[in-house]
């Protein structure tokens, strides 16, 4: 089977991954001429890390990453209130995983070249050509690549959903602004802390990625008005980092001017998820905002199940059994990720609600994909 993936992000690089473990010829088309994952750095939970292990690059990650068996949740001041214990899915592994986007994407990269597929940058797909029993594919180089399958994991805005699910809904944003930076770390700050200061203030969170590395970010309510011009952007954010107590003000003065500043949107594409021999993956067709931090996990989680179910002698039939399997679990996320921010945004009489509401669907996310 030959097989083109769209974009070396999460979802194209473990695609091609699992693809090319099954004995796919694979190619793997970047737009960018390099590769830069945006933002200072994510959480790998629990049941993404079985996904990752299960492709044999969990231990390289967690050896990049900062191991999380707890996570405080404190009051604006940085007290804490109540500690997360979410239980590991792994014998012998953490129960979760910080890593800066970087070193995430040095392990996938690695293991894409390691796996025999082609990795072609500042290159895209110009058009599809679907003849039944094939895919031609223009590239922006000029060439023309023949394959059995098309995986479109172009992201948010993917130019590959443009041309297999035309009708397919637009991202909408979800009403918050999240400001992200990465800093060193300074020794004693060892714990995953996300401090919150109510919907005037929002919610802040500090995570070490590394022994030397962590980085900060501040979650808050949209409130129009344009972003502060680039140059701005570093002195706002320390601004509203003033009103947080506990680690916040140590770290925050040492962050790094390379803030990260944008509006959250969601998306999800109703079935199907692919048209003839073209899917979508990851954030394509399903974006979550970062509220359960799960968004790489779903991405993950597809290519394995891809891999799982493609067969070479029904590729159209199994590609729409891969949008079924893993419809519902992506809706969970998308769909408690956008509750919880509204509930930041005008939280509800039962404060206790959000916290069950996280347990409930981590424990349902831990069941096997
Ligand atoms: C603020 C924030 C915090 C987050 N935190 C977490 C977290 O802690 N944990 C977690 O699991 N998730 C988190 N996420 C979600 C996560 O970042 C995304 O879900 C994930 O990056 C999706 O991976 P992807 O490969 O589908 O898309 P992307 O990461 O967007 O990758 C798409 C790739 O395709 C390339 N591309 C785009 N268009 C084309 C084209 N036409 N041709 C070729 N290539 C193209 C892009 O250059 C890029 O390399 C967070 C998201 C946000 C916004």
């Amino acid at each position: 089977m030959r097989a083109l993936v769209v974009g070396a992000g999460p979802a194209g690089c473990t695609a091609a991954v699992a693809l090319a473990r099954r004995g796919a010829d694979v190619v793997l088309v970047e737009a960018d001429p390099e590769v830069r994952p945006s933002g200072p750095g994510l959480v790998l939970q629990s049941a993404p890390m079985r996904a990752l292990h299960s492709l044999g690059l969990l231990d390289d990650c967690v050896g990049r990453g900062h191991a999380h068996e707890e996570i405080d949740l404190c009051d604006a001041a940085g007290v804490v209130r109540t500690t997360l214990t979410p239980p590991s899915l792994l014998e012998g592994r953490p129960a979760s995983v910080a890593i800066s986007r970087a070193a995430l994407s040095q392990v996938l990269l690695g293991a894409v070249t390691a796996s025999g597929s082609e990795l072609r940058l500042g290159t895209t797909v110009t058009g599809l050509a679907d003849h039944g029993d094939r895919v031609e594919v223009s590239l922006s180089d000029g060439a023309t690549e023949t394959v059995d399958v098309v995986v479109g994991a172009d992201g948010l805005h993917s130019h590959t959903r443009g041309l297999v699910l035309p009708q397919a809904p637009r991202p909408r944003p979800t009403g918050q602004l999240i400001w992200r930076a990465p800093g060193p770390r300074p020794p004693e700050v060892t714990r995953y802390s996300m401090l919150d200061g109510g919907p005037e203030l929002g919610k802040v969170g500090v995570v070490p990625v590394s022994d030397a590395a962590l980085y900060v970010w501040l979650l808050e309510p949209d409130r129009g008005g344009g972003r502060p011009p680039p140059q701005r952007l570093a002195r706002v954010f320390r601004e509203r980092l003033a009103s947080f107590g506990g680690p916040v003000p140590r770290v925050a003065e040492r962050l790094s001017a390379d803030v990260d500043v944008r509006a959250l949107q969601t998306l999800l594409v109703p079935l199907p998820w692919s048209g003839g021999r073209t899917v979508l993956v990851g954030d394509a067709v399903h974006t979550t905002s970062p509220q359960m931090a799960y968004g790489v996990g779903m991405a993950i989680e597809d290519a394995v199940v891809l891999a799982d179910v493609l067969t070479e002698d029904d590729v159209p039939g199994s590609l729409l059994r891969f949008g079924e399997r893993r419809f519902d679990r992506c809706r969970l996320v998308v769909e408690t990720s956008v509750q919880l921010g509204e509930w930041e945004q005008r939280p509800p009489a039962d404060p206790s609600l959000p916290g069950r509401l996280t347990g409930r669907v981590l424990a349902e996310l831990a069941r096997p994909v």
